[in-house]
């Protein structure tokens, strides 16, 4: 099956020699970037891999090749940052000079050994009466402050879902320590040891400046990472190549910067991001939502999937939170007249605009979406080892890239702006 494909590849190498070179949205373009990066070699793109380094060198190279720039304050294409996993090691504790169980002590905190007492300057919350805990323990996250919380043991029940809280992420500057406790906490002692995991991790970002609007960003991106390598299914592959999810929508990504790049007419800036790290719980797009602007951004058109046919078949995707900004309408009506149709995404129960990388920028008012082909009430291949090349419908994935362009060219020119998303907090 591959040397079959390796040979349909080179043939359509060879054929296209006789094509213009201002056809920049074509299946051999296509097919030459996800043959990279949803190969075998590089072992499903999981992120502390030295196989995503290759893929993240891969896009830095392709966005050389068009001319890109890099983004304020970066000194190459890759921003780089690092993930911090901890994991509870063991703990120790006394309130009022009463000892508490191991088990009724929370630590949050990225260092691998945390020593507090009353005297370390944390502030202290007493939680007695709380319609949700978890609600009010995630807005005490939230504060980014030391602090020691004393939860009353009538939420024993909510205390221990607390636990399931994942401590992953960037490294933190304070610590909040819960304990299941009804002490008034006048004296405390807390000891707590983690085993911390630093993970180094970069997107890969290039930015287009804008003639007139240099100020006003466009955002394309898409997330270059997928799950790595698992146990072997039934045909003995283990390798999440991720072709769909989303070496397609990276494959986008690459092939619009080529394109606007060469024309050269883009009134805003434009930038293009491969994030890390969404499959892990999408920590590559929060890194690049907090470090850029969120205000000068006007449109995040986030690529996810669409490499496959959509459930209304060719020249067609899907808009995730379709109704949250005239986003959607200004696309459709650049591409009046084509065969092309968006259309608002049809699996709603799914929270698909929360579960990808234009999430953040949301929250911040952007109007950020993610567009899609993928039928996710059936798609067969989905985050399974399947998910490779063969699966794809190449074709028509050059034609949703080819769309995607057209269907952006007014808010490039600066002529239409999108409503600005209802900020969450
Ligand atoms: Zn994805």
């Amino acid at each position: 099956m591959k040397r079959l494909f390796f040979i349909l590849t080179l043939f359509i190498s060879i054929h296209s020699f006789a094509q213009e070179p201002a056809k920049y949205f074509n299946i051999t373009e296509a097919l030459r970037i996800e043959s990279f990066l949803a190969s075998d070699d590089l072992r499903g793109r999981k992120p502390g891999t030295p196989e995503i380094d290759k893929a993240a060198d891969f896009i830095a190279a392709e966005f050389k090749k068009s001319g890109l720039g890099f983004l304020s304050g970066l000194e190459n294409y890759h921003q780089s940052f690092s993930n911090i996993r901890t994991k509870f090691l063991s703990a120790t504790a006394t309130v009022d000079d009463i000892a508490v169980e191991e088990k009724n002590i929370i630590g949050f905190t990225t260092d691998s050994t945390l020593s507090v007492n009353e005297t370390s300057g944390f502030a202290k919350i007493i939680i007695n009466n709380t319609e949700n805990l978890l609600a009010t323990a995630t807005e005490i996250l939230l504060q980014n402050k030391n602090t020691i919380v004393l939860v009353n043991s009538f939420f024993i029940n909510d205390f221990n879902k607390l636990k399931r809280f994942k401590n992953d992420g960037p490294k933190m500057s304070n610590a909040v320590v819960f304990i299941l406790s009804n002490a008034a906490g006048d004296k405390y002692l807390v000891n707590l040891k983690n085993k911390v995991t630093e993970t180094k991790l970069a997107n890969v970002v290039g930015i287009l400046p804008g003639k007139s609007k240099k100020d006003e960003y466009v955002v394309f991106s898409s997330h270059y990472d997928h799950l790595g390598v698992g146990k072997p299914n039934a045909a003995g592959d283990s390798i999440y190549n991720g072709a769909n999810d989303d070496a397609a929508g990276t494959t986008a990504v690459i092939m619009l910067a080529k394109y606007f790049a060469s024309l050269k007419n883009n009134e805003r800036t434009l930038i293009f991001v491969t994030f890390t790290a969404e499959e892990t719980g999408g920590f590559g797009s929060r890194y690049f939502s907090k470090n850029i602007p969120a205000a000068k951004a006007v449109a995040m058109f986030n690529l996810e999937m669409i490499g496959t046919e959509s459930k209304w078949g060719k020249n067609s995707a899907y808009i995730t939170g379709y109704e949250k900004s005239d986003f959607g309408k200004i696309l459709q009506k650049n591409l009046e007249g084509t065969a092309f149709h968006f259309e608002p995404d049809p699996y709603p129960s799914q929270n698909l605009f929360y579960r990808s990388d234009n999430a953040t920028l949301a929250a911040l008012g952007v109007p950020a979406h993610t567009i899609s082909t993928s039928k996710m009430d059936s798609e067969p291949n989905y985050h399974k080892q399947s998910d490779e090349i063969s699966s794809l419908d190449i074709t028509n994935m050059a034609e949703v890239i080819k769309a995607i362009a057209l269907s952006s060219k007014s808010i490039i020119s600066g002529k239409d702006t999108p409503s600005r998303i209802e900020k969450i907090n």
